[in-house]
């Protein structure tokens, strides 16, 4: 049977995500649908390529990036802005993997859900690259010159975003292990870019290789949630597929063939001239374990990665740690053709790569002697789970079957075998109670050579050295340019620069679909929540339906701490839950944990007052269970606080150790958020505080204090204690619970035990003092790009906070910031964001420049005066930023936020007013919004993170330069 040209190939039911598969081939074309049918209205579609790549110029990450600007029916600069600022996604990105390229959109809208289909399909198949080469110039890379007399650079948004994944050192790992493991295959190649080759890329190269891949015959679509199948099967066969025929393309990937002994690869990473090279170096350890395509080694891949080394109790990460090699032990299993299994160690020695491996090749031995604790591997299986029934806490569930289903079908696998779980978990459940994990690592790690060894040391000054050598070359090749060809150059340039930064004309902007603000739902979504007055606490409750799974935070106001001691509240949520207590080693304690519970977490964050300064700092002590086992994650979070042992000095270094070392990777991950963090603590009491958690300065508070562990770490010891006898006190708790009422009964029935013997005595509250001060810093790293944040706070000012100010942060970053620092600067990204605490600040990510970013923000306001919008596109921003306000949640994010509304004194009424403001903003009130922005940023005040060259060379306009590291 056909229906629209499409042959049904196969059709069964998931019950895991009750849904229906079908799996259908398109005749004409050969292009592949899988649908999955159930009542979820967040709609998912995607279309999908093999596009694995041949070399390391990023040419299929570049085509992700190009092929959403401008297509044969949409005839924008970049209709994914436009539907990024105007549609009501959920969901809207594109990827691209190492062999493959994905194209996911989400809208729980119908009229909407089409719009994005349609746009996406058009992209894909007739975009405008092959005729506009500033589109491949802008997002890929090019020569940049304005003048004759000036030296060439290189620029490109994604030549600047993998000049800045490739200060990373993981990413650089990441690259290596590849290179090891398959080194005559596609997996070889960096398909996202090497900075190095990017500059390769030819025109042609870029083009052929579209034309090569994106072909039906080459593409996996796919289609989630309650919508109308035939009508999108009519829509594709007739629009696009139907203008195929099905042709053979050669991307078949090739298998690795096995070693016979394992391969040793050595590389090196920049660090800035100043660093010094101690506890720098990374160890892999990698083996390959098996085939994409068989299910059963994707779930033993991941839980024994949990077994080994991710869990705490881990015996690798254990023993490595125990013989001092490296600060941070983590596991990673990824893979597609073949699957790979990692263990790394971070931070480690130069000198440690033989006794690295002797220890993880003999910590794998004894377990395969003595066997592994079957507690450990019932936690790892628990885990695995728990991220199954939860779609690992995303949102837009369809997205995760979408990405499930690729790593078997890309290999002429079947789509569904890793989305239907249950039975799998099941079998190794009972394979657990033989020795089947002990059989499987002898098996596939220790007598297995299909793996390496890779180690990535540190070089002094090499960011610099890459610099100068790229100007050398560039250098010599614009001495053999004749002087024709560099005014080709710059007019290429010149033309460039006018594209980007002339907006869309108005027949362009036509051919974008657009919805009313009449699709939109006039009122805010109300999150059920009743707040249950007990005697000494308060209970928020969220009867919300939530897979009979009981999310619980246990929130203490942490007050009572003095000003001075701020800093341990972070250290103590870093380190309960992994230290030793009264009846049980942390191992255990860890097992126990995740046996019988999905997880208990500690955070610390800071909810400001709407309408004030004032800001209530809390302790929060998350966990879930599924309903019957909820009275034992009350048992165990009951140990977690009052029987922690705050005794071990060794543990508390390796936790202290390892917190820093995530830090790092996290501040070169987000160095915007970071910047931004410590630009608002300039000014702001709440920012200040919350810096003083999670910013630069938690960062420096731990190097200090993973020095003062090394002279007097029992006075670091004996805080700790002090500080977690008093903070967790049932006078300063409030509790929120998020989940069905059957779970609640037993919630209701169980919670107390957590609460058994902790403090009752009254306390009283410190009124900190923050000594704030415009700090204007620059904070140098080997990072190869900057961050650069710049704002103030309107509420010092006396300005209110206003929904439209949603509706002017999207019109600036997608427009005046996106033209000016992504397309022509070449930055990553930038943005604005206005807070309901007062804090407005604008920021780039990813940013080779420094100066040239501020310029812009300082004319942000004028571009605001010079506004002009027609009543179209201002629907377009209405629409935008509506659907950001209702962005997919989860039932745990749902009653998340409802607790922090009612914390910060958020009422229904304010949610209301603010989409009410939105709903209703003219083009005067946004005009009326620049003497705001001009205010704020003619403060000059501003925070960058990034270079340490570039930050040295700019060194007059800050007040201090810091280094991140010394
Ligand atoms: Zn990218």
């Amino acid at each position: 049977m056909s229906k629209f040209g499409f042959k049904l190939v196969d059709q069964h039911q998931i019950k895991d995500i009750k849904a229906e598969a079908f799996v259908y081939e398109h005749e004409k074309s050969g292009a592949r649908l899988l649908h999955l049918q159930n009542d979820d209205d967040n709609k998912v579609f995607s279309v999908a390529f093999r596009t694995p790549p041949t070399d390391s110029t990023g040419v299929p990450h570049i085509i992700e990036h190009c092929v959403l600007s401008g297509s044969r029916k949409y005839k924008t600069k970049e209709p994914f802005m436009d539907m990024v600022k105007g549609s009501l996604k959920t969901f809207i990105n594109a990827m691209t993997f190492s062999d493959k390229t994905i194209y996911p959109v989400a809208s729980r809208n119908e009229k909407d859900f089409t719009n994005l289909m349609d746009v996406y399909l058009d992209s894909v198949f007739f975009p405008m690259i092959h005729e506009e080469k500033e589109i491949f110039m802008q997002e890929g890379w090019h020569h940049s010159i304005e003048k004759m007399e000036e030296p060439l650079k290189y620029n490109g948004v994604v030549y600047n975003e993998m000049r800045g994944a490739y200060s990373q050192p993981t990413t650089l790992l990441r690259e290596n292990i590849g290179k090891s493991l398959y080194p005559d295959t596609t997996y070889q190649h960096s398909s996202g870019g090497n900075p190095d080759h990017i500059t390769d890329l030819t025109f042609e190269d870029f083009k052929k290789f579209h034309e090569d891949h994106y072909h039906p015959s080459n593409a996996y679509i796919y289609v989630y949630g309650n919508g109308d199948i035939e009508k999108y099967m009519k829509h594709m066969d007739e629009d696009y597929l139907s203008h195929f025929d099905k042709t053979e393309v050669h991307t078949t990937i090739e298998k690795q063939a096995a070693f016979n002994k394992v391969n040793y690869v050595n590389s090196t990473y920049g660090i800035a001239a100043e660093e010094n090279e101690d506890h720098k170096t990374f160890f892999s350890m990698n083996f390959v374990t098996g085939e994409g395509t068989d299910p059963r080694a994707h779930l033993v891949g991941e839980v024994l990665k949990d077994i080994l080394v991710n869990s705490a109790a881990g015996p690798v990460k254990k023993a490595l740690l125990d013989a001092g090699i490296g600060q941070d032990i983590m596991g990673s299993f990824d893979g597609g053709l073949q699957l790979n299994l990692s263990i790394i160690a971070k931070n480690a020695n130069k000198d440690q790569k033989e006794a690295f491996e002797t220890v993880v090749m003999d910590t794998l031995k004894s377990l395969v002697k003595d066997g592994i604790d079957k507690n450990l591997i019932e936690s790892a299986i628990n885990i695995a789970e728990y991220d199954m029934r939860e779609a690992t806490g995303f949102a837009t569930k369809g997205i995760i079957y979408h990405i499930l289903s690729m790593n078997t079908w890309l290999y002429e696998g079947h789509p569904t075998e890793l989305i239907a779980y249950e039975e799998e978990i099941k079998a190794l459940r009972e394979l657990s109670q033989t020795d089947y994990f002990e059989k499987y690592i002898e098996t596939h790690l220790i007598n297995n050579t299909h793996a390496s060894v890779v180690s990535l040391k540190p070089e002094k000054g090499l960011g610099e050295k890459k610099t100068m050598e790229d100007e050398a070359k560039l250098k010599a090749f614009k001495e053999n340019l004749s002087e024709e060809t560099l005014q080709v150059m710059i007019k290429e340039n010149e033309a460039l620069k006018k594209k980007q930064l002339s907006p869309d004309s108005k027949e362009a902007l036509d051919t974008i679909p657009k919805l009313a603000v009449s699709d939109v739902d006039k009122e805010s979504e109300n999150i059920p929540r009743e707040v249950i007055e007990n005697k000494d606490y308060k209970i928020i409750k969220h009867d919300i339906f939530s897979n009979d799974i009981g999310y619980v935070e246990f929130l203490f106001d942490t007050t009572m701490i003095k000003q001075e001691d701020i800093q341990y509240i972070p250290l103590l949520t870093g380190l309960i839950g992994k230290m030793d207590t009264t009846h049980m080693d942390y191992g255990t304690l860890n097992n126990e944990i995740y046996k019988l519970t999905g997880g208990i977490s500690l955070s610390s964050r800071t909810y400001t007052d709407t309408n004030s300064t004032d800001f209530y700092p809390k302790l929060i002590v998350s966990g879930k269970a599924v309903s019957n086992k909820l009275n034992e994650l009350f048992r165990l979070t009951n140990v977690l606080l009052t029987e922690t042992k705050f005794e071990d000095t060794k543990r508390l270094k390796e936790l202290l150790l390892q917190s820093k070392s995530r830090m790092e990777m996290s501040i070169n991950n987000r160095g915007d958020n970071y910047a931004a963090s410590r630009l608002a603590s300039y000014f702001l009491p709440s920012s200040h505080y919350g810096e003083l958690l999670k910013g630069f300065e938690y960062y420096w508070f731990l190097g200090d204090l993973i020095e003062k562990c090394d002279e007097d770490a029992d006075a670091v010891l004996s805080k700790l204690t002090e500080l977690y006898k008093v903070l967790f006190n049932k006078n300063n708790l409030m509790i929120s619970f998020t989940g069905d009422q059957t779970s609640y009964d037993i919630f209701e029935k169980y919670h107390q035990e957590a609460l058994v013997n902790i403090n009752t005595n009254t306390f009283e509250s410190q009124t900190y003092a923050f000594e704030l001060e415009i700090k204007n810093e620059g904070i140098a790293s080997s990072s190869n790009v900057q961050y650069v944040a710049q704002g103030f706070n309107f509420k010092a000012l006396d300005y209110k906070y206003k929904g439209q100010m949603q509706v002017l942060k999207a019109i600036l970053s997608s427009e005046y910031l996106h033209d000016r620092i992504r397309a022509k600067g070449g930055a990553y990204g930038c943005g604005i964001s206005f807070s309901d605490n007062g804090n407005v600040i604008a920021t780039s990510y990813r940013d080779p420049n420094l100066e040239a970013t501020m310029s812009v923000f300082d004319e942000m306001a004028d571009s605001i005066d010079e506004l002009t919008l027609d009543q179209d596109a201002l629907t377009r921003f209405v629409i935008g930023a509506i659907s950001r306000l209702d962005g997919a949640m989860t039932s745990r994010g749902k009653g998340t936020l409802s607790s922090a509304n009612y914390i910060s004194g958020i009422t229904q009424e304010l949610i209301q007013e603010e989409r009410d403001e939105i709903l209703s903003v003219t083009i005067e009130d946004l005009k009326g919004l620049s003497k705001l922005v001009r205010e704020m940023m003619d403060k000059g005040y501003y925070c960058v993170y990034g270079n340490d060259v570039k930050i040295k060379e700019t060194k007059d306009i800050f007040k201090s330069i810091k280094m991140l590291n010394n």
